[in-house]
């Protein structure tokens, strides 16, 4: 938040670290920063290859000798009067022993003198000897404001007639959640492809958008086009979700309901658990962005994995109200809090940067995580009120084999009256919904090797040389029901009413 930027530095804060792709945006918040503070600090900025000099000023000579940076950070320990000054990239030093101990003589010797040391850098690196002095801080991408600037900006630039209001809103709203000048980016390739700036433009922005997410490489945009009637059964989890479709919308605040945190679904594998998560997507109108928790991961520099993690919780809560997807938390979250020695605490540190991120977040970005096994999964995760609701889907039932077969069947041709679909559930019990569409797949390879129309004959050979993962993971699969029977909600009507009456 700039306002805490603000308040750090007004406060004296001696050692802020700010972490930020945007330099320009940084300094000129800084400045701005400094010129209401009624002190009017002077704002210095130092870089590798210029040394120190002064912000703003049209012949910005290095002050001194200060290209290396104890050199630089000497000299700011020797101004009098009060000052902000900025280090970009100094993490690329900071592990030195001379940039260290630097770094703590001007704590020491800043304090109760308006002087302020600012770190700014994309990465976040703070040695283990500063983490008790340095404050860490993220500078938020720009607001619907700054963006609205930015597109004036470039209407004013191009002489284009302003759009409606209406449509700048839609135009600045497809731009939330990228930087300054990535937006600046996107605003000039639509001009380019388009010569104008209207409604029909908002598309080619969220598909630059959804490029410049995607290069980042850790969320990735989905784009589902299934609904949830293409998914057989599991009519409580339905339900539920369609119970909320409006939850992110101000008259459910007005109404006084607080916003949707996010949900668990626990099951066996194949049953459908992603493609409920992407299908919510389309039911509740939001964008959906897959976390992958893998690329999170990043050993090639301390710090760099939190920072991956932070930007794209960041970058999640800058389009929000949107979805936010991690298909098996169990697998990308399994070090838990207890993992430290493996990775020199990298994953405890992250599962503890996401589980505080939860907690506190007021964002409007609903998680939704799948997960296939249980005792992979840390207890923090299912604690109550973690997660909204846990879930539990469990392998289908004879009607939903029945309605699963129904909606491949009809996917693939239009008339499927030819198919016994109850002898076709009978013949696939231990199933899930993945192994059910196979089997029609290899039935549907075998005739078309052979030149002919695929058959009930063909469906049922294929599932009969098919050995269901439910018969080769027992263990496993009884394991996860018994554990959900008592804490988590059935996904299907049929179990649920079974479980009603079990207790
Ligand atoms: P995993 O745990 O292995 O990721 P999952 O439970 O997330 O599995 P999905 O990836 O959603 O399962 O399912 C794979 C595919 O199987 C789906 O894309 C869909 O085509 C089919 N499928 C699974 N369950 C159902 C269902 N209930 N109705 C219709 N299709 C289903």
């Amino acid at each position: 938040m700039k306002e805490e930027l603000s308040i750090l530095i007004k406060a004296q804060y001696p050692l802020i670290y700010l972490i930020t792709p945007e330099e320009e945006r940084a300094e000129q918040a800084i400045a701005k920063i400094a010129q209401a503070d009624t002190q009017h600090q002077k704002v210095f900025v130092w870089t590798m290859t210029r040394g120190m000099t002064e912000y703003g000023q049209t012949r910005n000579t290095p002050q001194g000798n200060t290209i290396s940076p104890e050199a630089a950070i000497q000299w700011s320990i020797q101004q009098r009067e009060p000052g902000l000054y900025v280090f970009k990239d100094l993490h690329d030093f900071i592990s030195g022993a001379g940039v260290k101990r630097a770094l703590r003589d001007a704590i020491a010797a800043f304090k109760g003198t308006e002087k302020i040391l600012i770190l700014m850098s994309p990465i976040q690196d703070v040695p283990i000897e500063l983490e008790k002095d340095v404050v860490v801080l993220d500078f938020p991408l720009p607001t619907t404001d700054e963006l609205h600037q930015v597109l004036e900006q470039q209407l004013n630039r191009n002489r284009a007639k302003p759009p409606s209001a209406d449509v700048q809103e839609k135009l600045v709203r497809a731009t939330l959640g990228l930087t300054k000048d990535e937006a600046e980016k996107v605003y000039r390739k639509a001009y380019v492809k388009a010569q104008q700036l209207t409604d029909a433009e908002v598309e080619i922005i969220l598909s630059e958008k959804k490029q410049l997410i995607r290069r980042n490489g850790i969320l990735e945009y989905i784009e589902e086009d299934e609904t949830l009637d293409a998914i057989g059964g599991l009519e409580e989890l339905k339900h539920w979700l369609r119970q909320r479709s409006n939850a992110f919308s101000e008259r459910a605040r007005d109404y006084g309901l607080p916003q949707p945190k996010g949900m668990l679904i626990l099951g066996v594998p194949g049953c459908g658990k992603s493609l409920i998560a992407k299908t919510t997507s389309r039911l509740w109108g939001l964008p959906i962005l897959r976390l992958d928790m893998g690329r999170v991961y990043d050993g090639s520099m301390v710090g760099r994995s939190e920072a991956n993690l932070r930007n794209a919780l960041k970058t999640a809560e800058s389009i929000s109200p949107a979805i936010l997807f991690i298909d098996e938390l169990d697998k990308s979250f399994s070090g838990g809090s207890g993992s430290s020695d493996s990775d020199g605490g990298t994953s405890s540190r992250i599962f503890g940067s996401f589980l505080t991120w939860m907690q506190e977040k007021t964002s409007p970005v609903f998680v939704m995580a799948t997960a296939n096994r249980i005792e992979r999964l840390p207890g923090e995760f299912l604690r109550k009120g973690r997660f909204d609701e846990i879930f539990f889907v469990d392998l289908p039932t004879p009607e939903e084999r029945e309605l699963i077969f129904k909606i491949h069947l009809c996917k693939r041709r239009t008339e499927i009256d030819r198919f016994d679909l109850s002898q076709l559930a009978k013949m696939s019990d231990g199933f899930s919904g993945a192994e059910i569409e196979q089997a029609i797949i290899a039935a549907m390879y075998e005739a078309f090797a052979q030149d002919r129309e695929f058959t009930q004959l063909d469906i049922i050979a294929a599932l009969k040389a098919t050995l269901p993962l439910s018969r080769t993971m027992t263990e496993q699969v009884t394991a996860l029901r018994d554990w959900a029977r008592q804490r988590a909600r059935p996904a299907a009507a049929s179990s649920a009413e079974y479980q009603r009456l079990e207790f």
